[in-house]
């Protein structure tokens, strides 16, 4: 099976409308700091949050009082680096873009992710999320749910971000529509079917698939259910 097979395999099996809902580029940007180590749930309730208090916004961010940011980020855990990684994205935005996140986002792409990532607590997941998420440009995320997709699948076994990313993006058409639907239509297939234990018994892919474990128990015939972002 290759990467656009495996791409329509999943569309098959699974509905991922509306998977990352966000009114702004913005709002991805920070759902794409706070989702580091915890469930989107809590991001959810922190962007509710924001909402609720009127101050999803750059400029509201850049100059809240730092502790009141955190309390706000509590609930999606290490808040204190969470908050001051906001913080300091949107200062830095305003600072050089003038609020508008479209500033860094519509640069050539390599110059974006490298700006990106000079900024702390900005790994190269995070990077590409912002970028194909809120940006809408064509970088694949090769997170670690998609590595281990890839593997058991026997397409390809590495734990290197940039060979599997690059693996991703050399077969398919630089596409960030393509790009998206295909990233969470693999987290989505990891998280409800081929899980650490994976249930092989209902996956629409065993029959394509290396991978010989367990008999499982998920039917994944167009699943739908909004889960952790990576
Ligand atoms: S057959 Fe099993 S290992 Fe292969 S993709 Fe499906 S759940 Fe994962």
């Amino acid at each position: 099976m290759n990467v656009a097979e495996l791409y329509l395999k999943l569309s098959e099996c699974h509905d991922v409308s509306g998977w990352w809902p966000a009114e702004s580029g913005w709002e991805v940007m920070v759902g794409a700091i706070l989702v580091q180590q915890t469930a989107w749930e809590n991001v959810e309730r922190v962007l509710g949050e924001l909402k609720r208090r009127g101050a999803m916004d750059v400029d509201k961010i850049a100059t809240m009082p730092l502790d009141e940011l955190e309390t706000i980020i509590r609930p999606a855990g290490f808040y204190r680096q969470k908050a001051s990684h906001i913080q300091n994205l949107a200062r830095y935005l305003a600072r050089e873009y003038s609020s508008d996140p479209r500033g860094l986002l519509e640069k050539d792409i390599e110059e974006s992710r490298t700006e990106l990532l000079s900024l702390p607590g900005i790994g190269e997941e995070t990077a590409d999320a912002i970028l194909l998420f809120a940006g809408g440009r064509p970088k694949f995320i090769a997170a670690a749910y998609v590595r281990r997709l890839l593997d058991r699948m026997g397409m390809l076994s590495s734990d290197d971000y940039w060979e599997v990313q690059r693996y991703v993006e050399s077969e398919l058409p630089p596409d960030a529509v393509v790009f998206s639907q295909l990233y969470a239509l693999m987290v989505h297939h990891a998280h409800t079917v081929c899980r650490a234990r994976p249930m092989c018994g209902g996956c629409c892919l065993r029959n394509s698939c290396r991978f010989t474990g367990t008999a499982g128990r998920a039917d994944c015939r167009r699943s739908s259910r909004r889960g952790s972002r990576w």
